[in-house]
């Protein structure tokens, strides 16, 4: 289990993040939603773990948790959530709001899901690196200005005509570019990037991927990539997690999951995806929709989608199992990964005849 809950650390002493049993439940008027349920997972110094999963899997509310910035609507308990940072280890289980929002953006960042619209449409862009600076005691306007400058130049873009001007004034992707700059201000060790890419037309997504490369390269800073955009995690990711109605239910490197994938989900999330040289019949798509996050069924909570399920899988509720130790490690949440791997494995030798 101590295993398990260190999974991905390649630098195992020299943790940045360390979550354990993060559950997080929204109280609505239906009934409780168990929107993120027992997440494990630790994070090295520029590392890059990306979250992958269907819509409602509860991949931004995990995020807003890592952040401490859920609503008051959610309850949040964790054994642990501890940033490991430039100051003493900071447990957002147990600091208090106070202390989370003195540190939030120096420790950790995030750039929200569909934050295009999240400017101050009456603020220019140096106002609002003004905003955020002040609200974490800076307030010398030319040294936020020299900062912003080399910020925007960070991010490609040119940082004088942008500086001064009005978010409505700048491009999907300008404005993007923007949220991370700004992100990146307080120089925080994590970043947290919710679907970075998905409000943006083809061409604009490419710029983002090769700046996000970028600061991948140049800067001291890991990642957490939460996207169901593959391509996002395949090019950028270390490791990748599979996350299904609020749990990781496949957790490995980023070769491993997407050559390798384990799980049922896992593989029918990469089997949707074309590739160059695979034929359209090549792809598949996971049959149903995802659960009820109020009604969860019993067992396994993917046995209604899954082919392979069994009556076991329908009563029983698979924990993460580790698959390979090699590297930053493999688990996977599902009772018959063996049997399936077999299975496919016949198929391929099938097909090799
Ligand atoms: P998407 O890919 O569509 O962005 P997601 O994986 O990010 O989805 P979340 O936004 O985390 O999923 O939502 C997970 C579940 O929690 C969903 O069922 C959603 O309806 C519910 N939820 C999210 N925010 C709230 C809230 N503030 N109050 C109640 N329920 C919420
Ligand atoms: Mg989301």
């Amino acid at each position: 289990m101590a295993q398990l809950a260190k999974m991905g650390n390649t630098t195992r002493n020299r943790s940045l993040l360390r979550v354990e049993h993060l559950n997080v439940h929204y109280r609505t008027r239906r009934g409780l939603v168990k929107a993120v349920r027992n997440v494990n997972f630790e994070l090295g110094p520029r590392e890059n773990l990306a979250v992958i999963g269907e819509s409602e899997s509860g991949k931004s509310t995990l995020g807003l948790a890592l952040v401490g910035l859920l609503p008051r609507s959610a309850e949040f308990t964790a054994n642990q959530l501890v940033y490991f940072g430039t100051h003493r280890p900071l447990d957002l289980s147990s600091c208090g709001e106070e202390n989370m929002r003195q540190w939030r953006w120096q420790e950790v960042a995030i750039v929200f899901q569909a934050a295009l619209s999240a400017f101050n449409p009456v603020l220019s862009i140096f106002d609002q690196f003004v905003d955020t600076a002040r609200a974490h005691g800076l307030r010398d306007r030319s040294e936020i200005r020299r900062r912003a400058l080399e910020l925007l130049e960070l991010v490609q873009l040119d940082p004088k005509r942008v500086l001064d001007a009005y978010s409505h004034e700048l491009s999907g992707g300008m404005r993007q570019r923007v949220l991370i700059a700004l992100a990146l201000l307080l120089e925080p060790k994590v970043l947290i990037l919710d679907e970075p890419t998905t409000a943006l037309d083809i061409l604009t997504q490419r710029i983002v991927i090769e700046l996000l490369r970028k600061l991948k390269e140049e800067l001291d800073l890991a990642m957490v990539l939460i996207s169901h955009d593959l391509s996002l995690a395949a090019e950028l990711a270390d490791r990748v997690a599979t996350m299904y109605a609020g749990q990781f239910v496949e957790h490995g490197s980023v070769h491993r999951v997407f050559y390798s994938a384990q799980h049922p989900y896992s593989r029918g999330l990469i089997g949707g995806v074309p590739r160059v040289q695979g034929s359209v019949q090549d792809l598949t798509s996971i049959p149903g929709s995802p659960p009820d996050l109020i009604d969860l069924p019993s067992g396994c909570k993917f046995h209604e989608r899954c082919q392979y399920a069994t009556q076991l899988c329908r009563r029983k509720e698979p924990v993460m199992e580790l698959v390979d130790t090699v590297g930053v490690g493999h688990a996977v949440a599902c009772l018959r990964w063996r049997k399936i791997n077999e299975a496919a494995s016949g198929d391929r030798a099938q097909e090799d005849n």
